[in-house]
């Protein structure tokens, strides 16, 4: 299959060439007919299946051909991201993919000054991407209106959720025209992207092009396990084992981030990080630094880290788990990309034992565990497998007491091997209101 058999127009032909983009990927090959005809779509895809060309592409030759001239401070589709991360990314490829059409595209996003937005959508956008809380702003201070919205993409929409935007996306459906093609991408399915989903869309096609919830099979994934207190030194310790070149690494919180970084920095280690505390411009210098691989160790919190888009990253290293299993997928999604292979390895301590249990049955797969000589913990990781039950230690039996007398006789109690813990492994619960109800909740 090529993607001038999918029917699309010269000058996108031209534009996905010189990108190098040869066969369409699966995501494109069954979204990009779809869009053209007019229909909606659930697709469950996740980041580096080529989903952004899967919608943006026939979403620009729609526009190219059908539909009036767009008008002042009017937008003719609307893609909404999560971060400004993801929709600077995604505007970057809709515009390499729109070079040789006579279209407008834009991006707007918040943590920076709204003026110059105001004064760029004055005559109008053929394509904006946005992220929902500056969309919210812009359409209260009459900077947009939606009444020539053809088109909107909800993209990366589990991520949405996740960061507290449901009452946002309950406003913004609101705001739009009753007639539209609606396009909802999400890498996940969870209840509350259905509810979403039956709102918004209309009689929907849906597209899953690989086994929901399971991680790409080209990156190679294990866990090492080690004391929470060591990790920093096994951090280090592997890198210069492994030679390791260019590494993202997660951890959990701000201050991990930072305290990493410095840790790393202070060994004279070429690193730098980035978390939602710091300015934007300064994440995006570490970004590009990154790209430009004149940054070795990118250590990220999950939300700075979404939408970054760096090819041939060959290694993703958990240096804590993910509070939220799903995070797990998008993690190691930065790697493994476009058909190359990847490594994910992650560190793992006895306190995280039950973030570990809810990946694997997430993934539906034990992650293999490499003991990493000197390094073996103090704190036991107890075994975990795919069914998501985590695994006690069997217990000594207690000596029957011999001695005679009236006292009572313990027999003991053997706890089979692989009897499983009493109480069930904790299941990571999405912290999202439901779509349409409740306050938003501030992370
Ligand atoms: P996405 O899942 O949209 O973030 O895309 C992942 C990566 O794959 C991006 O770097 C795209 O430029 C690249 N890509 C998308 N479609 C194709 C294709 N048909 N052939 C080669 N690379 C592609």
């Amino acid at each position: 299959m090529t993607f001038a058999t999918l029917g699309l127009i010269e000058p996108l032909l031209r534009a996905l060439e010189a990108l190098g983009y040869q066969t369409p990927t699966p995501v494109q090959a069954q979204a990009i007919p779809a869009v053209l005809a007019g229909r909606d779509l659930m697709a469950a895809a996740q980041t580096g299946t080529g989903k952004t060309a899967g919608f943006a592409v026939p979403l620009l030759q729609l526009l190219t051909m059908e539909g009036p001239k767009v008008t002042a401070n009017s937008v003719r589709a609307l893609i909404l991201c999560p971060t400004r991360e993801l929709a600077e990314q995604v505007h970057a490829s809709v515009a390499q993919y729109a070079e040789h059409l006579p279209l407008t595209t834009y991006a707007v996003y918040g943590g920076v000054s709204i003026n110059p937005q105001m004064m760029k959508l004055r005559k109008g956008v053929d394509i904006l991407v946005a992220t929902p809380g500056r969309l919210i702003d812009l359409f209260r201070q009459n900077a947009l209106k939606l009444n020539q919205l053809q088109t909107l993409v909800l993209d990366e929409a589990d991520r949405m959720l996740d960061l507290g935007f449901s009452e946002e996306l309950a406003n913004i459906y609101r705001m739009l025209p009753k007639k539209r093609q609606t396009l909802l991408f999400s890498a996940t399915f969870s209840d509350d992207i259905r509810l979403l989903a039956g709102q918004m869309l209309n009689d929907p096609l849906s597209i899953e092009v690989s086994p929901r919830n399971v991680a790409a099979n080209t990156v190679k994934q294990w866990v090492v396990p080690v004391d929470k207190k060591r990790k920093a030194e096994l951090f280090v310790h592997l890198m210069r084992k492994g030679k390791w070149k260019q590494v993202l690494v997660f951890a959990k919180t701000r201050n991990g981030v930072d305290a990493l970084v410095d840790k790393l920095q202070g060994l004279g280690i070429n690193a730098d990080g980035i978390h939602g505390d710091k300015p934007q411009a300064t994440r995006q210098r570490a970004l590009d630094r990154f790209k430009a691989s004149d940054v070795q160790i990118l250590v990220a919190t999950d939300v700075a880290a979404r939408g970054l888009d760096i090819e041939d990253l060959p290694m993703v290293v958990n240096f804590d788990l993910p509070i939220v299993a799903e995070d797990y997928i998008h993690r190691i999604g930065r790697t493994g990309r476009a058909g190359n292979t990847g490594e994910a390895i992650s560190l793992v301590c006895a306190d995280e034992v039950n973030m570990l249990s809810a990946i694997e049955m997430l993934t539906r797969q034990t992650l293999t565990r490499k003991m990493e000589q000197d390094f073996e913990p103090e704190h036991r990781v107890p075994d975990t497998d795919a069914s998501g039950q985590v695994v006690k230690k069997p217990k000594k039996p207690k000596k029957p007491k011999t001695s005679g007398g009236g006292g009572k006789r313990n027999l003991g109690k053997w706890v089979e091997s692989g009897e499983v813990a009493a109480e069930p492994s904790i299941k990571p619960v999405r912290k999202v209101p439901v779509f349409n109800t409740g306050p938003r909740k501030k992370k």
